[in-house]
């Protein structure tokens, strides 16, 4: 996909020639943020992340012991966004890595993904205490970053777990019971909302309507779950 290095190496030489011919002998780098985030400029992950720093911009920051940036393929397909990190993810710096990372795990499996292959983050990036749901002014502050990391990556698909990642994503209060399983343009991105995993280990019988989801989405990648009996499970 996209162009190799000798490629783009080539192209540029012939536009610096092409400005040479110009009578243009200088080219002036803006620097600092401003610049990376300028017109037709996309950032990377490294550079998303090294912003971010250790970042005390909201006060969900007090009471974390690491920060989930989220992690996966850069220039992955597929993202899958969730809530805010739980215990395991706050301890590891990890994100889905507890027994509803453990579910989204299966869920990949079963639509023959491998978590490599796609790309995971939460709206926050820290816990909120006792695992609350993280308040408007907290997501307001962190989904800029996440925004970024969606910028920086082009996924043909979002995939918002839950209704505070795809309420908030869609702008809309619309229960995600009634918006899940179909695609909203919203931001530039292709958004499918389905049921968080977490949701999912209290409600198992909801599984079956994630795995209707899932197969939209395999559907408009072209792909095809490996096996025409599998599914998410019962447990
Ligand atoms: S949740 Fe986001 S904005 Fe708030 S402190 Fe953590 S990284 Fe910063």
């Amino acid at each position: 996909m996209g162009m190799d290095r000798a490629k783009i190496a080539a192209r540029i030489g012939e536009h610096l020639a092409f400005l040479q011919e110009m009578g243009i002998r200088e080219i002036r780098v803006p620097k600092g943020k401003a610049a990376r985030q300028g017109p037709g400029k996309i950032e990377g992950l490294e550079e998303i992340r090294i912003d971010l720093g250790d970042c005390t911009r909201c006060p969900l920051h007090q009471g974390r012991k690491q920060i989930v940036f989220g992690e996966g393929n850069s220039s992955a397909d597929l993202v899958f966004v969730g809530e805010g990190p739980g215990r395991d993810e706050d301890l590891q710096g990890r994100p889905f890595v507890g027994r509803a990372g453990q579910l989204l795990d299966r869920i990949l499996q079963a639509m023959g993904l491998r978590r490599e292959e796609v790309y995971i983050a939460n709206m926050v990036k820290c816990r909120p205490p006792g695992n609350r749901v993280p308040q408007k002014t907290e997501i307001d502050t962190c989904v800029p970053f996440l925004m970024r990391q969606l910028q920086a990556i082009r996924p043909r698909i979002v995939c918002t777990m839950g209704s505070v990642a795809s309420q908030t994503l869609l702008e809309i209060q619309t229960p995600i019971s009634r918006i899940r399983g179909k695609f909203h343009e919203r931001h530039g991105l292709l958004i499918l909302p389905t049921f968080h995993p977490a949701y999912l280990l209290r409600n198992p019988e909801k599984k079956r309507e994630v795995w209707i989801d899932m197969k939209v989405i395999l559907a408009k990648l072209g792909l095809e779950p490996p096996s025409r009996k599998s599914g998410i499970g019962s447990q």
